[in-house]
């Protein structure tokens, strides 16, 4: 291995071998998995048969099963339960996805993106006959395999909340005033002394708190000297444990959530001493002219949501996009800051195949060097993070850009991955 992270072509030539025999071993995996939902799918109508009344006998059945299922794989019942659930959806209604993980075209994890969901779409709504329930469905799957051949299920997961979003009859905002009773929070115990405290929020509290508590770990870190402070809120009012600092962001994002809550000293209920009020926690907000409101991030909200987010915002700004949802351009344009705020609409996150780090803490990169006579232009510009820049620069991968903002990556193997702006699925037509 040379400094560069360059492979010799020996070592190409090895790797190649290697991953040949990786992708043989996941698709044989794929259709192993699409096998196994298919009998799972058996054994549950084996058990509980056809009729659909629901009563005590069948309830009993259907859990002998899953005790049964749970022991054979040594499993909880937890994820029997889950399992059986996603056949059942995939066989019953998605039959083309399941043929495509047959065909290893998608992996389980997408297969279950999409089933979970396009679960509410399985329930018949009201106004909806057989027939409609199925062509609704249909339409779902068939947008859904369209992005999951190319996606990772961590980012098609937001396309599938849009996409059944769209397909469904209650308004959102009623869905999210019902999903709103259910806000709690709670703690799951887990290892080494350790528990997960989860707050079930509405979406754009969670991003907010979330992006705050990334922030104030940032500058928490950088007093210590153990970042660079970067930004007009560096070198504000010092935050806790500045004593000790090797910490990670990680640490030091979970260090300040519970400094928030509980105050930073040793006694519970101490005050704070955080700056918090002089730090804004940023999220992004996307308005279509028709069609559903969008959480960056996360995927629809309801247009009340929206609206109240909105009016705390200082500037916005005005995207124009083609029929396709491809973006055209940003109001007031002007090359430089105008050109940035183009990119980040467009791009949302990193540009690097399966990244999501959000294009706020991405750098944009010129796709080709401009000291190659690269253009500082938006076709020529896309946003990659510290991690994946690096990478492009200093290894083997071949990067490349079309005039439609599509980013083809071309591994040190010659494999090819095309990724496409993320924005175009905001502004596609729920009725085709
Ligand atoms: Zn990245």
């Amino acid at each position: 291995m040379t400094s560069s992270g360059r492979f010799t072509r020996q070592q190409i030539a090895e790797i190649d071998v290697f991953l040949s025999a990786i992708e043989r071993c996941e698709k044989q995996m794929r259709q192993l998995e699409a096998e196994q939902l298919a009998a799972l799918a058996r054994a549950m109508q084996c058990a509980l048969g056809d009729d659909d009344d629901g009563g005590e006998a069948r309830e009993l059945a259907y859990r002998s099963l899953r005790l049964e299922l749970a022991t054979a794989l040594q499993e909880s019942e937890h994820t029997a339960e889950r399992l059986l659930s996603t056949a059942y959806i995939a066989i019953e209604h998605l039959s083309a996805a399941h043929q495509a993980l047959q065909a290893g075209e998608i992996s389980l994890s997408h297969l279950r993106v999409i089933v979970d969901e396009g679960a509410p779409l399985t329930v018949r709504q009201s106004a909806d006959s057989d027939a409609e329930q199925a062509r609704k469905m249909a339409q779902y799957e068939r947008e859904m395999l369209e992005f999951a051949r190319e996606e990772t299920p961590n980012r098609l997961r937001p396309i599938a909340r849009r996409l059944a979003a769209a397909h469904s009859e209650q308004s959102m905002a009623e869905r999210h005033a019902e999903a709103l009773k259910r806000r709690c929070v709670r703690v799951i115990p887990a290892d080494e002394g350790m528990a997960d405290l989860v707050a079930h929020l509405p979406a754009e509290d969670a991003y907010a708190i979330r992006d705050l508590v990334q922030q104030l770990a940032k500058q928490a870190l950088a007093l210590s000297g153990n970042e660079v402070a970067e930004g007009p809120n560096a070198g504000v009012a010092p935050v806790t444990h500045v004593a000790r600092d090797s910490r990670t962001r990680g640490e030091a994002g979970a260090d300040v959530f519970r400094d928030l809550l509980l105050g930073s000293g040793t006694e519970v209920g101490e005050a704070a001493s955080l700056p918090a009020s002089r730090v804004r926690a940023h999220i992004q907000v996307v308005i279509p002219e028709h069609g559903a409101a969008e959480l960056v991030g996360y995927g629809p909200i309801d247009s009340a949501t929206a609206v109240r987010v909105a009016q705390g915002a200082a500037a916005w700004d005005r995207v124009t996009v083609d029929e396709a949802g491809g973006v055209i351009s940003v109001d007031r344009y002007r090359p430089s800051a105008e050109m940035a705020r183009f990119l980040a609409a467009r791009d949302l996150h990193c540009r690097a195949p399966g990244c999501r780090v959000p294009a706020k803490r991405c750098d944009l990169d010129h796709t080709v060097d401009a000291v190659r006579g690269g253009a500082t232009s938006t076709v020529n510009l896309a946003h990659l993070c510290r991690g994946h820049h690096m990478i492009k620069h200093h290894t083997d991968w071949q990067v490349s850009q079309g005039s439609d903002g599509v980013v083809t990556w071309v591994s040190p193997t010659g494999r090819r991955h095309l990724d496409r702006p993320p924005s175009r699925v905001r502004f596609r037509r729920a009725d085709e």
